[in-house]
């Protein structure tokens, strides 16, 4: 059975959008990556739902996507379906201080949206580039250790202000549980450690009153931190338990470095920034040579943060 036919079922769901062979470099805000085999953009928490069971049916192999902005694809490209997830919806309950958001929502846009009704707590989400599903993915549990990145003091993490997350399991069903679900090993979520098997649909947010001038003082203070103007990846590494990866990096001067056209962020080291026409194999490379230098000289191991997919 060819790829055509194996997404058959979501041909008949989603018709001419599901799209043959997309350049992913088009999708990702670093601008790499190779051609995957087919593309669906989904605008609703149904159509998630829809597109990510029907792939499962037709034993599609398939990834959900949000921004890409922790996405590496690979140059050779994708052999299966990317869900690009744009169902952003919310539902605001302002007298309870909750909102609950659907998994595509631009993180930074909630930030602002949430603020809007002097609702404080996300303010920290406004130097996010990428969704909320991807956010939640990535955002490694804490344990209430203040994240000390890019010069600032972070005292704030997703998963701090999360009352309740639905997801889609997978035998597809879909199942609301509390926040200390979320929780797996150290520095990981279990939609990490069960990627593809479990899909965040919503994000229910527990938040606080606030003073509208503490919300725009601390807005203002993360947006410093967000480059749209660049190509540039979500964090390359996890913080180190006794440091963080910001900081040896630069120790080790391994923010120097650079592959083709790829390097480092100068403002924000532990991000990568491609200029140009750069490949996925040379921001691989530069990760590879940045963790052996932090390692050389600063005898510590960095941990990957961003996802390759594909074949490499
Ligand atoms: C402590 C901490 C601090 C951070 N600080 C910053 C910061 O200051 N600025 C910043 O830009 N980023 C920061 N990040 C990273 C941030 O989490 C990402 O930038 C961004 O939110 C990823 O979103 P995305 O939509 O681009 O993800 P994508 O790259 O689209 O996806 C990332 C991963 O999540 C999976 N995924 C996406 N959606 C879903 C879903 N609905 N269900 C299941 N899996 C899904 C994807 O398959 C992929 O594996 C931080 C992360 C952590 C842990």
């Amino acid at each position: 059975m060819n790829s055509l036919q194996r997404s058959g079922t979501l041909v008949d769901r989603f018709g001419s959008r599901v799209r043959e062979h997309e350049v992913m470099r088009d999708h990702t805000p670093l601008g790499v990556g190779g051609v995957a085999d087919f593309f669906l953009r989904v605008e609703s928490i149904d159509e998630l739902i829809d597109a990510v069971t029907c792939a499962r049916e037709s034993s599609t192999p398939f990834t959900v996507i949000g921004g890409g902005s922790q996405c590496v694809f690979s140059d050779f490209g994708y052999p299966g379906i990317v869900i690009e997830n744009h169902a952003s919806g919310h539902v605001c309950a302002i007298n309870k201080s909750q909102i609950i958001v659907e998994s595509g929502a631009s993180a930074r846009s909630l930030a602002f949206g949430v603020a809007s009704h002097d609702l404080g707590g996300l303010e920290f989400l406004a130097s996010y580039s990428g969704s909320i599903g991807g956010a939640v993915y990535s955002n490694y549990m804490v344990d209430n250790r203040t994240l000390h990145t890019t010069g600032f003091v972070r005292s704030s993490a997703i998963n701090d202000y999360c009352k309740k997350v639905t997801v889609l399991n997978k035998q597809s069903e879909i199942v609301t549980y509390n926040p200390s679900w979320l929780r797996s090993a150290r520095h990981t979520t279990r939609l990490r450690t069960q990627s593809r098997e479990t899909i965040l649909l919503t994000m229910t947010f527990q938040l606080f009153s606030s003073k509208k001038e503490e919300i725009v003082r601390k807005l203002s203070l993360y947006s410093a931190q967000h480059f749209p103007d660049k190509k540039i990846s979500a964090m390359v590494f996890i913080d180190p338990l006794t440091t963080n990866a910001h900081k040896v990096i630069v120790q080790s001067g391994a923010h120097k470095l650079r592959v083709g056209n790829a390097r480092l962020c100068k403002e924000s080291p532990n991000r990568i920034q491609t200029v140009g026409d750069a490949q996925a194999a040379d921001v691989r490379a530069l990760i590879d040579s940045v963790r052996q230098r932090v390692f050389d000289k600063c005898n510590v191991m960095l941990e990957d943060a961003l996802d390759y997919i594909g074949e490499w």
